[in-house]
């Protein structure tokens, strides 16, 4: 008898994986698949990525799923996208031999009405990541009425990365699970407390040692065209509502203008640099010490000596050039035992310099997707919230009031007042992210850059097409040299002609002027607005280019 099948996998499965060329166990297949097989068991397996964990609780998924069943019986999250296409492919080659079970892999950054669309053929086995997962669940596309096993692959991972409450939903509305599988490579307090809350007396086991030191800080980054990254920061932010965080910049003039706009925009921030006076110093850092202020911008020389408690976020808006800067940086989270994570906005150009820092600090670095608009929706709801059931109403001034609220609130009805608080709420965050842009650079748009760029921004001086409408490029006097960058231009040139942000296209920012790009219907308006007007003391020249 082969090995795998003494732990009980059947005959097909096992077929199937002495092709692939497995021939005997691992260590956590061979200690989770017998556990698994019974299909009744909560289980969490501490295993790393390698240890073949995916075919540990693939194999006995395949085996439990009913092929005479055609709706969905199993569920297998994890946190991204190339993890759900490769456990999709592994159990494709699984099941090679087993007729009549379907799974299909849905996952963010591609097109959801196929997925949709494979999903409606009937799949009983569902792999997806997170978000992409809700928003199925939101269209009604699954029915998860049937779920009787969930696997949460790479747990820490997806808690990091903020899916908690994505993952709890799911948890809660799988009315017919009968058991739960839990990989994680740490055990952060914020898997337990998962584990502990939806699973029934999980059998544990741990493969190898679970290096709390060198997970205790874990690295992602997003790659962004250099036109996005400020967008991208604000993204990041918004989808940890409850961050407390340190940013850096390369500039004392960027950490300036970051903060200028952050704070323009009602973000809790404030900047550190070479510039303040002592006492200045003293006051910001005493703030964020304090957690009056929630974000802290600051360049490495500002920044140094700081050793602020709990830092849940070190964010690299620009990378430094120095992998150990880079280290220095990262090491202000995940102290004394706590978890932190570390974030880097990376352009393709600074990719090979990330690829130096990574090798540099021999730590895994995650490749993650900037969120999109919908999903810092769902994740500011949900945190205000929680922010809400939170809320100490043991005592308070409120009592005296009480009476004369009750009666305000007599015939408003719960569902009407969940409504009103959310719109209240959620407004802004909702218009503003309505028709928010993929920040992500993805892999077709990489290999087509350069038709696209003639395509979208039109070259200058020329008219294009963009956002369907037809675009004019207008020259501006202004540039580098007046201190603005990207960001802050757009907003000041935004400001001063009351347009909207959709007006416009491509910035191309130089030393001593720029070229704008606009809706062509909206460009006399906004020559208008800024022609002849005065910008600190110099007179602003803006005109149709022809170059
Ligand atoms: P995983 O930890 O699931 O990412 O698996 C790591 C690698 O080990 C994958 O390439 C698997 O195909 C391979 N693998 C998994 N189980 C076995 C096994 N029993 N024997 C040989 N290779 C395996």
């Amino acid at each position: 008898m082969n090995e795998f099948e003494k732990l009980g996998v059947d005959a097909q499965l096992t077929k199937a994986i002495q092709e692939i060329g497995f021939e005997k166990p691992t260590e956590i297949q061979e200690k989770a698949i017998p556990l698994l097989l019974t299909g009744t068991r909560d289980f969490i397996g501490l295993a790393q990525t390698g240890t073949g964990k995916t075919a540990a609780f693939g194999l006995p998924l395949l085996q439990l799923t009913d092929p005479s069943k055609k709706h969905p019986q199993a569920l297998v999250i994890c946190p991204t996208r190339e993890l759900c296409m490769q456990i999709s492919k592994d159990f494709i080659s699984y099941k090679k031999h087993k007729a009549g079970i379907q799974t299909c892999a849905v996952y963010g950054g591609a097109s959801i009405s196929e997925q949709l669309k494979e999903i409606k053929k009937g799949v009983q086995i569902l792999v997806a990541t997170p978000g992409r997962l809700i928003d199925v669940i939101d269209r009604k596309a699954i029915d998860l009425s049937h779920i009787h096993y969930i696997v949460l692959d790479e747990a820490d991972e997806m808690l990091n990365m903020g899916f908690r409450e994505d993952i709890e939903y799911v948890l809660k509305h799988t009315p017919e699970r009968q058991s739960s599988w839990l990989f994680s490579a740490t055990m952060p307090p914020e898997v337990r407390e998962v584990s502990k809350r939806f699973m029934k007396t999980p059998h544990e086991v741990t493969i190898g040692k679970v290096n709390m030191a060198s997970s205790s800080i874990d690295h992602q980054y997003f790659l962004v065209l250099h036109s996005n990254r400020y967008e991208a920061l604000k993204r990041l932010i918004d989808f940890n509502p409850g961050i407390y965080g340190l940013i850096f910049t390369r500039t004392k003039l960027d950490a300036q203008q970051i903060t200028e706009s952050l704070v323009r925009e009602g973000y809790d921030v404030d900047a550190l640099h070479g510039d303040l006076s002592q006492p200045q110093r003293d006051k910001v850092m005493a703030r964020f010490r304090t957690k009056q202020l929630q974000l802290l911008i600051a360049t490495d020389v500002a920044a140094r000596g700081i050793d602020v408690k709990g830092i849940s976020h070190v964010i690299n808006y620009e990378l430094p050039d120095d992998p150990e800067i880079y280290t220095h940086r990262s090491g202000r989270t995940g102290r004394a035992g706590l978890t932190g994570i570390c974030m880097s906005i990376v352009t393709p150009k600074e990719k090979s310099r990330m690829d130096q820092i990574e090798r540099f600090v021999k730590a895994p670095f995650h490749k993650l997707d900037i969120p999109s608009g919908t999903e810092v929706c769902r994740k500011q709801f949900f945190h205000f919230i929680d922010k809400m059931f939170a809320a100490d109403i043991s005592h308070g001034e409120y009592e005296t009031y009480l009476s004369a609220l009750k009666e305000r609130f007599e015939n408003v009805d719960k569902e009407e007042i969940i409504k009103r608080m959310a719109a209240l709420e959620f407004n802004r965050f909702l218009q503003y992210y309505e028709n928010a842009a993929d920040l992500n650079i993805r892999k077709e748009e990489k290999a087509g850059k350069k038709k696209d760029k003639f395509k979208k921004g039109g070259e200058p001086g020329r008219e294009g097409f963009a956002k369907g409408g037809k675009y004019k490029s207008l020259f501006i006097n202004l540039g580098q040299k007046d201190g603005f960058y990207k960001a802050s231009f757009l907003q000041f040139v935004l400001d001063s002609s009351n347009l909207r942000k959709e007006v416009l296209g491509k910035i191309d920012m130089k030393n001593l002027n720029t070229i704008l790009e606009i809706d062509s219907a909206s460009a006399s308006k906004m020559i208008k607005a800024l022609d002849g007007k005065m910008y600190k003391g110099r007179k602003i020249k803006m005109n149709v280019s022809n170059q």
